[in-house]
């Protein structure tokens, strides 16, 4: 007798792997801000004679040790560095400005006219602690001029980072400040210095191993206590030498001339060794939200020494900003910037009955495309009603409707989702009608189509019942003139 198989065990349902830590993924609802953010940095960049550059993700670690500082958080602690398999020490970048400058050199646009004024919108990774607004995979809108040391630049690229956020519509203010030379720098690292030893009971480990490494990063410091010690420390403007002081006064003045909204923050510090005289964070004004206060938009300043300190030529000069998109987005949020409820709203909606008008959909739908509308379908649903369903559920401005006795006439059924009047249409000129109503609707405001709904209730103008059954002999839905007043507002 055959022995009986054993049971079959049952299936293990495999684990999902999940996104890494500090990692996300944008989802299609929030697009609209991720392409609002990238057209406003496109078009402010277009106004101000940038040129678009896109950098690798990869660069050798050097580039980073060499002018990030080997010291910084950005090298010692956050950077994803690794060997590849040819053995080469390569890092996922941290940031943009040492790409730039690098690419600056290699593709030798000191032979340019100066300065070379470039931008960027790439994603940075940082293995920082995930918290809100801190990711390890972050966007940045970066703007750099390099081959100058006008102040001028310094305050053009300040002023573009104002105007991009108020384009945006988030209200921000700038807090600015000057490093000086690295040479002025020196004596106020040392009395800096002087001053925290004097407190060094107050501060906590990780500050007293910033006080070796770094003394200038205790002025960013967001220990407890630090505040009350950081007010009496002594102010780096006070130790600036004549020509940085001139420096930053210049630029102080072209940012009052163009209006920029600015305070003065004798603390503020930058977290990479590369940056000289004029210095800047943007925060927003007022945020609701408490986590949002003292969280940076985005920051950037001059960088007199990083083109000669990768063997580039002296005085080359730069000044440059990283505006973090993520939280840019965030911002945008609690400021109200929604996403218009019109551009949420897909265009056409295409609805077929029967194998020939699927087949004659598919021309129509390119039609659509070429015409610039946006146009979605639901190929995989058969019945009338269950399309219109999808068509209301996106929204739809206007529906197609395509049956057998069109597809033999050459017409097709255009109804309007608002107010469900119906009307028939030469297919060959269906573009233009739709195009035509489309454009009447978007100029529409919510209220006036809320008033024309209305008068055409009280006129008895209904709409047409969405459940059509035979849609080879549709109705014709509103009289002409009817249709006219309703198409005819805008
Ligand atoms: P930084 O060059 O470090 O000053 O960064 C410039 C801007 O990039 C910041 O003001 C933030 O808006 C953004 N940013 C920096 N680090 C992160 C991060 N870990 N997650 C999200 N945004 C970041």
């Amino acid at each position: 007798m055959p022995t009986p198989a054993a049971p079959a065990e049952p299936k293990k349902k495999s684990k999902t792997p999940e996104l890494v830590r500090g990692f996300r993924d944008v989802l299609p609802d929030e697009q609209w801000y991720w392409d609002r953010v990238e057209q406003v940095a496109a078009s402010i960049t277009k106004s101000y004679s940038f040129n678009r550059i896109r950098l690798p993700v990869l660069e050798s670690v050097a580039l980073f040790e060499r002018t990030a500082g080997k010291e910084s958080d950005v090298v010692t602690k956050e950077m994803y560095a690794f060997e590849d398999p040819g053995g080469d020490k390569v890092a996922l970048r941290p940031e943009g400005t040492a790409q730039v400058a690098r690419a600056y050199i290699e593709h030798g646009m000191v032979n340019q006219p100066q300065p070379v004024k470039l931008w960027y919108f790439e994603q940075f990774f940082r293995h920082d602690r995930p918290q809100f607004g801190r990711y390890r995979q972050l966007q940045q809108f970066g703007l750099e001029a390099l081959g100058s040391i006008d102040p001028i630049i310094d305050a053009q690229i300040m002023l573009m980072a104002h105007r991009f956020y108020r384009e945006l519509g988030v209200e921000v203010v700038l807090h600015v400040n000057s490093l000086g030379t690295p040479a002025s720098r020196k004596d106020y690292i040392a009395e800096l210095l002087n001053y925290f030893k004097q407190h060094k009971n107050k501060l906590s480990e990780l500050d007293k191993k910033r006080m070796l490494k770094n003394p200038l990063r205790l002025l960013d410091s967001k220990e407890p206590g630090m505040n009350e010690l950081k007010a009496g420390a002594p102010q780096i403007i006070d130790y600036l030498d004549a020509e940085s002081k001139a420096h930053f006064m210049k630029a102080l003045e072209y940012l009052d001339e163009a209006e920029v909204p600015y305070v003065l923050d004798p603390h503020l510090v930058r977290g990479l060794d590369y940056y000289t005289h004029s210095i800047f964070e943007v925060f927003m004004i007022n945020p609701k939200n408490d986590e949002m206060k003292g969280l940076a938009l985005g920051g950037g300043g001059r960088y007199d020494g990083l083109v000669p300190l990768l063997g580039g030529r002296e005085n080359t000069g730069g000044m440059g900003a990283g505006l973090g998109v993520d939280r840019t987005i965030l911002a945008m949020k609690q400021s109200g910037v929604f996403q218009p409820s019109e551009e949420k709203r897909v265009d056409i909606f295409f609805c077929q009955l029967g194998e020939a008008a699927r087949r004659k959909g598919l021309a129509v739908f390119e039609k659509i495309r070429v015409g610039g509308m946006s146009c979605a379908e639901a190929f995989g649903k058969g019945s009338l009603k269950a399309q219109l369903e999808v068509a209301d559920k996106l929204k739809a401005k206007m529906a197609l409707i395509l049956g057998q006795k069109e597809v033999l006439d050459g017409t097709i059924i255009v109804r309007d989702m608002d107010s469900g009047a119906q009307e028939i249409c030469d297919v060959e000129k269906v573009v233009g009608l739709l195009a035509r109503r489309v454009v009447a609707k978007n100029k529409m405001s919510l209220v006036e189509k809320t008033a024309l709904a209305a008068e055409n209730l009280e006129a008895g103008i209904l709409p047409e019942p969405v459940e059509i059954k035979k849609p080879q002999a549709p109705k014709p839905a509103a009289p002409i003139q009817k249709k006219r007043k309703l198409f005819g507002r805008h």
